[in-house]
């Protein structure tokens, strides 16, 4: 049943709810309104039937011989009954009529009523004939003289107001079922116009498709839940389509990156072996494969630490970091290789403390370093200085080196991207030093920003938050 239900659309779920709770609810409120309305009838004769009740058991003794007596007057026969006097039956202890007073003949009466279950004090209703129903109250009755309990059952015309709640009933029992059609009907209705949208939308989706991520769902009302799923859909698909350029755009870049240093690797090694070398010759040979090799694999390990940035992203802890040493260190560490090209370190930087992660920030700060010793002249300057802006710090690396042109700047940190590729092919780069830079510093929560320095040169200028 459970699994026939969760099969069903939303639509008839929803209908069939509206449809269920709505009986039940006017199935209740009908119930409380008979009820009701049939108590509210019945009160003035049942508290006639008690008047009377009370008038019986002023006038009403028996005997200890059981002999019945009416106004202190043997009441034995029928014609001393007159039609003033209340209607009753009395009952003795074995169940057996004693007396009937009422003003019907037997031929008038179809069916009699039958013995009252002792010792109960209730109202009920009996069909005497098809056109006559009594109403009647039946309480125990104490007979001192014999010390024993008889029922008396006292009655009263019970038509009129059966007349009335016979007509609530017929109109209650006619009108339920129309108006549980209609909930039902309406209910659907309602929920098929509603959850049209839904329908629209299932559509749209799809027709979405890897291949055809420019289609978005329609949205009807932008108002309603549907409009807002719908929007938050589309915003998930935008991302998603971004997200699957990017990927193509990285996937081509990669292999287009890949391939030379394969190829590269291959001719060397086929040109190597088409004649019998001397070992000297054989030496150089695997070395400059074995430096395409390195070359390989320092471009496969940047792929990944970009891949990583970008993917799940990685933990990024947020503890207090000396900025100054981070920088000192990094210096350093790079410092064999300026040395190599006659170039110095110009260090500026106050004690200073941020809430970052160290290895992402020296990760970013060594890239720029090492690119202001790679594209800077033999014998020039490079300038670090770490100072205060406002909630942020700022680290700048400046050097004397050729700087970038106006056309290139705005790409710098886009993957693979090399205003002169030539140039720095021999110098190792792979053009994602800058776009790892800038993946990092996303993850630290700062930026980083390229500024022509005077003389021509380049500064590079990270900012971070403070905290
Ligand atoms: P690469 O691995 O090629 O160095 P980057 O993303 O670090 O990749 O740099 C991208 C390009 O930007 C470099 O190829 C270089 O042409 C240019 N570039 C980066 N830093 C400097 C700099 N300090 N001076 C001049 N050009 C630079």
């Amino acid at each position: 049943m459970k699994a026939w239900w969760r099969q069903r659309t939303l639509r008839f779920r929803l209908a069939a709810w509206y449809g269920a709770g709505g009986t039940l609810l006017l199935a209740i409120f009908s119930a409380t309104l008979y009820s009701y309305v049939a108590e509210t009838m019945a009160r003035p004769l049942d508290s006639e039937l008690r008047q009377d009740l009370a008038e019986i058991r002023q006038r009403l003794a028996i005997t200890a011989e059981g002999v019945v007596l009416w106004d202190r007057a043997g009441a034995t026969s029928q014609a001393r009954w007159n039609s003033e006097n209340p209607w009753f039956e009395l009952w003795n202890e074995q169940g057996e009529l004693v007396r009937r007073f009422w003003p019907f003949t037997e031929s008038r009466a179809e069916s009699m009523p039958v013995a009252p279950e002792p010792g109960r004090d209730r109202i009920s209703i009996f069909n005497v004939a098809r056109d006559l129903r009594l109403r009647v109250l039946s309480v125990p009755y104490a007979v001192p003289a014999r010390s024993e309990t008889w029922m008396i059952r006292v009655m009263t015309v019970h038509r009129p107001m059966a007349d009335g709640l016979g007509a609530l009933r017929l109109i209650i029992a006619g009108a339920l079922p129309v108006v549980v059609a209609l909930l039902v009907l309406g209910g659907y209705a309602l929920t098929r116009r509603w959850l049209k949208p839904l329908d629209l939308m299932v559509a749209e989706a799809n027709r979405i498709t890897a291949e055809d991520l420019g289609r978005r769902l329609p949205v009807v009302n932008p108002h309603d839940e549907l409009g807002q799923l719908a929007e938050v859909f589309n915003v998930t698909l935008d991302r998603l389509e971004e997200s699957f350029v990017a990927l193509d755009r990285f996937v081509a870049d990669a292999s287009h990156e890949l391939r030379t240093p394969l190829t590269t690797l291959r001719n060397v090694g086929e040109v190597g072996l088409r004649r019998s070398r001397t070992v000297e010759e054989y030496r150089e040979i695997i070395g400059s494969m074995l430096e395409e090799a390195q070359r390989l694999q320092l471009l496969t390990q940047r792929l990944l630490e970009l891949a990583s940035t970008e993917g799940d992203a990685p933990t990024v802890e947020h503890l207090p970091v000396r900025l100054d040493e981070l920088v000192r260190r990094c210096v350093g560490e790079l410092g064999i290789l300026a040395e190599n090209k006659s170039q110095r370190f110009l260090l500026e930087t106050p004690e200073c403390t941020a809430q970052t992660d160290a290895v992402l920030l020296r990760q970013a700060v060594q890239n720029l370093v090492d690119n202001a010793i790679k594209y800077s002249p033999a014998g020039t300057t490079i300038q670090i200085k770490v100072r205060e802006a406002g909630d942020h710090w700022v680290i700048e690396v400046t050097d004397e080196g050729p700087g970038i042109g106006v056309e290139h700047r705005s790409r710098l940190t886009a993957r693979f991207f090399r205003p002169d590729s030539g140039r720095d092919r021999g110098q190792g780069g792979f053009g994602l030093g800058l776009a790892l830079t800038k993946a990092y510093l996303r993850l630290l929560g700062g930026t980083v920003e390229y500024a022509p320095a005077p003389g021509g040169g380049s500064t590079f200028r990270l900012t971070l938050p403070r905290v």
